[in-house]
C-alpha cells in the first residue's frame, strides 16, 4: 500500500532524519501483534529484503557487568570515526519473562546514541525467545536496507539466547573477565564453542590475570576445536581459528586490534565461502524454526484438538493412554491421518 511505500522509500533514503523514523516505525509494525499489521509487515520486509544482507553482523555476548556497553559504545565511536554505520540491536530473554530488562537502556552508550550515524534499539519486550529472536532477525534487515554496514546484536550471558543470536550473525563474541571461573562456566554451558573471538575485557585491572585467562582460554577452545567441530582442526590455515584478545573498553585499548581481527575473519570466510554458507544454513534454519513455532501455535487453536487435548493429557497422566497414541491421534485431528 501507500503508506508501506512511502516507508520502504524512507528507509533506504538519502535523508537521514526521516530515515531514522522510517527505521524505527518500521521495526515497531513489525513487531505488532495486529494480523492487519502483519501483512503489511510481511510485504514491507520483502521489499526491503533486496536491499539487505550487506552488513557485517557481529553478535556479541557476556555476563551482566562485564562491560558490553563500554564495549559497544567504543567499538561504534572507533567504527563510525573510520565511515561506517552501526546498528545495535538487543536480544534479552529476560524481557519476554518479566517485562523488564536486563540490558537496562536508558543510560547505555550515552555518546554512540545520539550520533545520528548510530542506530540504537532495545529488545523487543514480548514473547517467547524464538519471538523475540525473530523480531530481531527481522530489525536487522531494515537497519541493513537502511544502510547501516556494520550490525551488532548483543545478548546477556545467561541461557538460550547465545544460541539465538550466534544463528543470526556472521561472527559471534564472547566478552570474558579476566578471572579463571568465568571461562569454565561458558565451557560448560556449550557457549564457547559458538565464539569465534573471546575478548577479555577490564584487562587493565589485572593485566597478569588477563594473560593468564588468555592462555587459559586459548588452550581451551583449542580443545573445543578438535573435540567439537571436526571442520575446525587446527593445521587448516584456510579456516578460521577463534582468537582471543584482551581489552580494556573503557580505556579503549585493544579496540583496533579487535576491529583488525574482525577483518581478517571476514577476509578468510569470505574467500573459503563460509560466511556466505553460514547465511545460507541461518536462513533455512531459521524458516524451520518459525514453521515449528507457527505449528504448534496452530495445533493447539484448532478447534478439533482444542476439544480433545485436555481429556487426552488427563489419560496418558493417568496411564490409560500411550503418550505415542495421544500425540498420533492429536495430530490426526489436526491435519487428517
Ligand atoms: P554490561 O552489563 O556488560 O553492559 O557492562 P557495562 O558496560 O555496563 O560495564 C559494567 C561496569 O564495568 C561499568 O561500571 C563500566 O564502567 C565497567 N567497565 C567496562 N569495561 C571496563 C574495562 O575495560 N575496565 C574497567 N576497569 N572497567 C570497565
Amino acid at each position: 500500500d501507500a503508506s508501506g511505500q512511502r516507508l520502504h522509500d524512507q528507509v533506504v533514503g538519502a535523508d537521514p532524519v526521516a530515515r531514522r523514523r522510517a527505521i524505527a516505525k518500521t521495526i515497531t509494525l513489525l513487531e505488532s501483534t495486529r494480523p492487519d499489521h502483519r501483512r503489511r509487515a510481511d510485504a514491507l520486509l520483502n521489499a526491503l529484503l533486496a536491499q539487505a544482507g550487506r552488513s557485517l553482523r557481529l553478535g556479541i555476548s557476556g555476563v551482566p557487568g562485564v562491560g558490553k556497553s563500554t564495549f559497544i559504545e567504543a567499538l561504534g565511536l572507533h567504527l563510525i570515526g573510520r565511515g561506517h554505520r552501526v546498528a545495535v540491536l538487543a536480544v534479552d530473554p529476560s524481557s519476554s519473562v518479566s517485562g523488564g530488562s536486563i540490558l537496562g537502556d536508558k543510560t547505555r552508550m550515552e555518546r554512540l546514541s545520539v550520533d545520528e550515524r548510530a542506530y540504537i534499539r532495545p529488545s523487543p519486550a514480548s514473547g517467547t525467545l524464538g519471538g523475540v529472536a525473530e523480531r530481531t532477525r527481522e530489525a536487522l534487515l531494515v537497519c541493513e536496507a537502511a544502510g547501516h554496514d556494520i550490525v551488532i546484536v548483543e545478548t546477556v550471558g545467561v541461557g538460550q539466547s547465545e544460541t539465538a543470536v550466534a544463528g543470526m550473525t556472521d561472527l559471534f563474541v564472547l566478552l570474558q573477565l579476566p578471572n579463571a571461573g568465568d571461562d569454565l562456566q561458558a565451557i560448560k554451558k556449550g557457549v564457547m564453542e559458538l565464539a569465534d573471538l573471546v575478548v577479555i575485557n577490564k584487562a587493565d585491572i589485572d593485566p597478569d590475570a588477563a594473560t593468564r585467562a588468555r592462555a587459559q582460554i586459548t588452550s581451551a577452545l583449542r580443545l573445543v576445536g578438535l573435540h567439537g567441530r571436526a571442520d575446525r582442526a587446527h593445521h587448516d590455515t584456510g579456516l578460521w581459528h577463534p582468537r582471543v584478545l584482551p581489552m580494556s573498553a573503557l580505556k579503549g585499548e585493544g579496540v583496533a586490534d579487535f576491529w583488525q581481527a574482525v577483518e581478517d575473519f571476514r577476509r578468510l570466510q569470505t574467500a573459503n565461502g563460509r560466511l556466505a554458507a553460514r547465511r545460507r544454513a541461518q536462513d533455512e534454519a531459521w524458516m524451520w524454526e518459525r514453521i515449528e513455532a507457527g505449528l504448534k501455535a496452530r495445533f493447539r487453536q484448532h478447534p478439533g484438538v482444542r476439544d480433545q487435548l485436555a481429556p487426552l493429557v488427563t489419560q496418558v497422566r493417568d496411564g490409560r493412554v500411550a503418550a505415542s497414541v495421544a500425540a498420533r491421534r492429536l495430530l490426526d485431528l489436526f491435519a487428517g491421518p
